[in-house]
């Protein structure tokens, strides 16, 4: 996972880093377009909605372990659309999601070639806002061939494209995947290419992408880089996300970020822009986007296909903060 590129110390040796105060962002709504929930619990839903979270997407990956057979796509894919989006809502939290054959499961080329045929089953459903999150990981051939067959059902289907950029080669691997997607005839303003760094966000940026950066411990990007990209590049065509997974990984990276960028001076327009704002305007070219769906109220005790997120006779929660539990 780990990116060959070093960079500074984010904290300087010594300094205990300032608790992150909720109070920071009050008034303040986000909209995290990379986090998959399914692998998250109840606790991380309330958390992000206390936050500010308002929308999020989930774009389909992998496992962490091989899947056996192309049931298990399906469960998963019918999940995203179905079961996943109701558990978000009951936390009033708005879930799309995107799908796709990641860059990893593309190596299983028998697997693949059925998921190709299972693809169009999910992509026009409803809440559906691109095909994603797909692209290149080890850079094989497998990898090439089934990146290049959703980029066509991307455009067949006018819907935007969540790339993932992969952690070894990462120059290579972005600028690879941009040449092929304007290669297959997609605009790059219908690209959103992800997991940026300091290396890759100048071409990105220039070619006419969209510029997503993962805010994620260790590996992927810290949020103090961030603040030095924005200010560098402004907020025109950059957007932030989690990528919370099944990782040591951070739901709460998009408020937290955004009250760094507040306490460094980052404006209120720009802050708004990269953790709200232009990932609504790129995936809202799937057509699928309604922002005054944003606010919905919360039923906890409502079903989906039968089953309530409440178990076993369990009531709604109200206060989380006692420390009775009813
Ligand atoms: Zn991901």
């Amino acid at each position: 996972m780990c990116c060959s590129h070093s960079f500074e110390n984010e904290h300087q040796p010594g300094t205990v880093p300032e608790v992150f105060d909720i109070s920071a962002v009050k008034g303040m709504k986000f909209f995290d377009p990379h986090v998959h929930m399914t692998s998250r619990t109840t606790d991380d839903y309330q958390a992000m909605a206390d936050a500010g979270v308002v929308a999020l997407i989930e774009p389909a990956f992998w496992l962490g372990q091989p899947r056996t057979g192309l049931d298990s796509f399906r469960d998963y894919y019918s999940s995203l659309v179905g079961w996943e989006r109701f558990r978000s809502s009951q936390f009033g939290i708005k879930h799309y999601c995107t799908i796709g054959l990641n860059s990893r499961e593309a190596n299983n080329e028998a697997l693949a070639e059925q998921v190709m045929e299972l693809l169009p089953l999910f992509i026009y459903k409803e809440g559906v806002v691109g095909i994603g999150e797909i692209g290149f990981d080890d850079q094989t051939a497998a990898e090439d061939k089934y990146y290049r067959l959703q980029l066509d059902l991307a455009r067949e289907a006018a819907l935007p494209v969540q790339v993932h950029t992969p952690h070894r080669d990462k120059k290579r691997g972005t600028q690879r995947s941009m040449d092929i997607a304007i290669e297959h005839g997609l605009a790059p303003y219908s690209v959103i290419i992800d997991h940026n760094n300091e290396e890759t966000v100048k071409e990105v940026l220039d070619r006419g992408f969209w510029a997503a950066f993962t805010i994620y411990p260790f590996t992927k990007m810290g949020n103090q880089r961030m603040v030095e990209i924005v200010k560098q590049y402004g907020s025109e065509r950059i957007m932030i996300n989690s990528a919370a997974d099944w990782g040591i990984s951070d739901p709460l990276a998009v408020p937290k970020t955004a009250a760094l960028m507040q306490q460094q001076g980052i404006s209120a327009q720009d802050i708004e822009l990269v953790t709200y704002r232009n990932a609504i305007t790129a995936f809202a070219q799937s057509g699928q986007i309604d922002e005054t769906e944003f606010t919905s109220t919360i039923d906890q005790s409502s079903k989906f296909a039968g089953n309530s997120i409440l178990r076993g006779g369990q009531q709604p929660r109200i206060d989380k903060s006692s420390i009775i539990i009813s």
